[in-house]
């Protein structure tokens, strides 16, 4: 069994930037990745996109995949031990915290590494629908972030759909309304789930159209390499009807699920199972576990936003082991 001071786990942005802070300030960070964690690449959810035009100091934009590489590589440049394994059972009751990997966690097998602190970066997955076409048309015309995909030429003054009745189905189609010639919102039951003031400027926004009791059941679009989506089929859930409306983008705003499982019996989480930290700062509820990025936020879930809360963690974490690990109050 290894010891380290701190243990990163995730592969995102919030976890290379907790990286690059801890070892810069030679604190020999070590760095778990995850093998296909949770269905997806180590890098986490930028690796399945493609452009991303809103990280600041690439002005002419950069690749996902090629965005996660950089950082990884700066961890590595400071000292970063990655690693490329699953952390498949944690065990926060005490410290030294112990970790386990999915190739070695049998029942009463030794803990892979123990550690004073750990930064908790394991991210979120945006839900799918799986719709007919889904595969096909996804990041071709269907999305599952309005902020992130909005603005590329293929949206500009077409319909857009978004499906979802919360928060998030009202922002992304306002912020939608800005691109698309209309932007109708598909909400399965008979009223939106969002806050009212969201509601009600959704409800009067002049671009904005909302289709209560209607679900969308398939997407249609170009039959050759990389075609783009051009058509959805509807269904009015009270009639049965089905039609088959012009649809240029599809964003899917039916909520996310934070990648909790190592910690949801240990942690203190919210009620839709997001870390619960302590405002302007990563601490959780247990003293020496930090939590950063988009298995905390459930509000902004940026690229950006989750590099500076995993640059908080790393400070956190770093005034944590050096005040000999009694640096901060639980929540
Ligand atoms: P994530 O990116 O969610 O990565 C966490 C990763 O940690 C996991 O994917 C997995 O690989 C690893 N992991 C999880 N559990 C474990 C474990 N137990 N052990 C080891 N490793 C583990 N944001 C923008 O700002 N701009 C954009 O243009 C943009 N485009 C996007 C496009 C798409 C298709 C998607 C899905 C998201 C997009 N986002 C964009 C949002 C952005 O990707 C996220 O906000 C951001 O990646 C969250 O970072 P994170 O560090 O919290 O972790
Ligand atoms: P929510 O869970 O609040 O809403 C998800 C929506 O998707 C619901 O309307 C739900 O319908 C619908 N839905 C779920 N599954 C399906 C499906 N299979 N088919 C069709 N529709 C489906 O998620 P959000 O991401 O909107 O919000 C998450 C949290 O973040 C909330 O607490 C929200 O308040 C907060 N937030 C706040 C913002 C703000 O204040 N500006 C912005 C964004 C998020 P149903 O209602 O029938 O269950």
């Amino acid at each position: 069994m290894v010891h380290s001071k701190v243990v990163i786990i995730g592969s995102g942005p919030a976890a290379h930037t907790a990286a690059i802070y801890l070892s810069r300030a030679e604190l020999e960070p070590v760095l778990y990745e995850g093998m296909l964690a949770n269905g997806t690449a180590a890098g986490g959810q930028l690796t399945t996109t493609t452009d991303v035009e809103n990280f600041p100091g690439f002005p002419d934009g950069v690749g996902g995949q090629e965005l996660m590489e950089k950082m990884r590589k700066q961890s590595e440049r400071f000292g970063t031990e990655v690693i490329t394994e699953t952390i498949s059972k944690l065990d926060l009751s005490q410290r030294p915290f112990k970790m386990w990997t999915e190739w070695n966690d049998a029942p009463g097998s030794e803990p892979v590494r123990t550690a004073d602190a750990v930064i908790i970066a394991t991210g979120a997955n945006a839900r799918r629908l799986n719709l007919p076409g889904e595969e096909t048309y996804w990041q071709n015309g269907i999305s599952a972030c309005a902020v992130c995909d909005g603005a590329v030429p293929i949206f500009r003054n077409k319909p857009l759909y978004v499906i979802g009745g919360g928060d998030s189905a009202a922002e992304e189609a306002m912020f939608l309304a800005k691109y698309g010639s209309t932007v109708t919102v598909l909400v399965r039951r008979d009223k939106l789930r969002a806050s009212k003031v969201m509601a009600d400027r959704l409800l009067a926004h002049p671009k904005c159209v909302v289709r209560f009791n209607t679900v969308a059941t398939e997407v249609i679009g170009e039959n050759k390499p990389n075609g783009l989506m051009t058509h959805l089929r509807v269904k009015d859930t009270t009639s049965g009807q089905e039609e088959i409306v012009d649809a240029n983008g599809l964003f899917y705003a039916v909520g996310h699920d934070p990648a909790n499982a190592l910690v949801k019996e240990q942690l203190k989480l919210d009620e839709d199972g997001y870390i619960v930290t302590q405002p302007g700062t990563s601490y959780t509820s247990i003293e020496g576990v930090f939590a950063c990025g988009d298995v905390q936020d459930k509000r902004y879930r940026q690229a950006i936003t989750s590099a500076g809360t995993g640059c908080v963690a790393a400070l956190d974490a770093e005034k944590f082991i050096a005040e000999g690990g009694e640096s901060h109050a639980s929540l």
